[in-house]
C-alpha cells in the first residue's frame, strides 16, 4: 500500500472509537486516537489513525508539529480517519501549551478514562464549528446493523460526541439519533440514555 508522508501542525486530537449499533442496542471499541494535521505538503488537513502506544510514546497534543508516513484506510466506510499505519513518527517543534478552555487543547486522557466518563451526543454543527480541537469531542465510526437476522444488512454513517465536563457552555446536544432497525422500525435513541452513560458524572466533571 502506497506511503503518504506528512508534515505539519497538529489541529485536533481525539480518541478513535467506533460504534456498532443493533436497533437499541450499542458497542463501542476504543481503538486509539484521531489525529488531525494540518499538512504543509498537501495543503489538506488530514486525518490520521494512531494507536495507544504512539500516543503514549509521543503524548501528542494541539500545537505540535510533527512528520511521519501512513497510508489510506482500507475501509473508508468503517473509520472515522482517512488514513492510519503510521510510521516514522517524530516531533518537530513544540509550542507553550494552550491552557485556556473550552475547547481543552491539552494531552488527552487514556482511552479507559474517555470509557469510564462515558458519551453524550453532540450536535454535527455544534463539533465542527466549536469542537474539533477539544480533547473531548469525537467523530465516531457507526455501523448499524439493520437486522440482526440477517447480519449482512448494514448502514454506515458517523455521528459526532461529547465526553466532556455536562455543564460545558459550548455543548449542544442536536436532534436526537435514529437507528433504522428490521421492517422499517426505527428506534430513537432519547435524552435518557445520554444521562445513562454519564450519570456516574457530576455537571462539572
Ligand atoms: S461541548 Fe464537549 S467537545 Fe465541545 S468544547 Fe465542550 S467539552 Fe469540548
Amino acid at each position: 500500500m502506497e506511503k503518504v508522508l506528512f508534515e505539519g501542525v497538529i489541529i485536533s486530537i481525539q480518541p478513535r472509537i467506533r460504534l456498532l449499533r443493533s436497533f437499541d442496542e450499542g458497542a463501542h471499541s476504543y481503538l486509539g486516537y484521531a489525529l488531525v494535521v494540518a499538512d504543509n505538503k498537501s495543503e489538506q488537513n488530514l486525518s490520521i489513525g494512531i494507536g495507544v502506544g504512539a500516543q503514549e510514546k509521543h503524548k501528542f497534543r494541539v500545537g505540535l508539529t510533527i512528520s511521519g508516513s501512513c497510508s489510506s484506510v482500507q475501509y473508508p466506510h468503517t473509520e472515522s480517519v482517512d488514513f492510519y499505519r503510521v510510521s516514522k513518527l517524530k516531533i518537530l517543534t513544540e509550542i507553550p501549551k494552550d491552557s485556556s478552555f473550552p475547547p481543552w487543547k491539552t494531552i488527552p486522557p487514556t482511552l479507559p478514562v474517555y470509557r469510564e466518563r462515558g458519551p453524550r451526543r453532540l450536535s454535527a454543527r455544534t463539533y465542527e464549528s466549536k469542537c474539533t480541537s477539544c480533547i473531548w469531542g469525537c467523530k465516531m465510526a457507526v455501523e448499524i446493523i439493520i437486522d440482526q437476522w440477517n447480519p449482512g444488512k448494514r448502514k454506515y454513517r458517523q455521528e459526532t460526541f461529547c465526553y466532556g465536563p455536562k455543564n460545558c457552555v459550548l455543548y449542544a446536544s442536536g436532534p436526537t439519533r435514529k437507528v433504522p432497525g428490521r421492517k422499517g422500525m426505527v428506534f430513537e435513541e432519547e435524552d435518557w440514555v445520554d444521562e445513562m452513560r454519564t450519570s456516574n458524572r457530576e455537571e462539572d466533571d
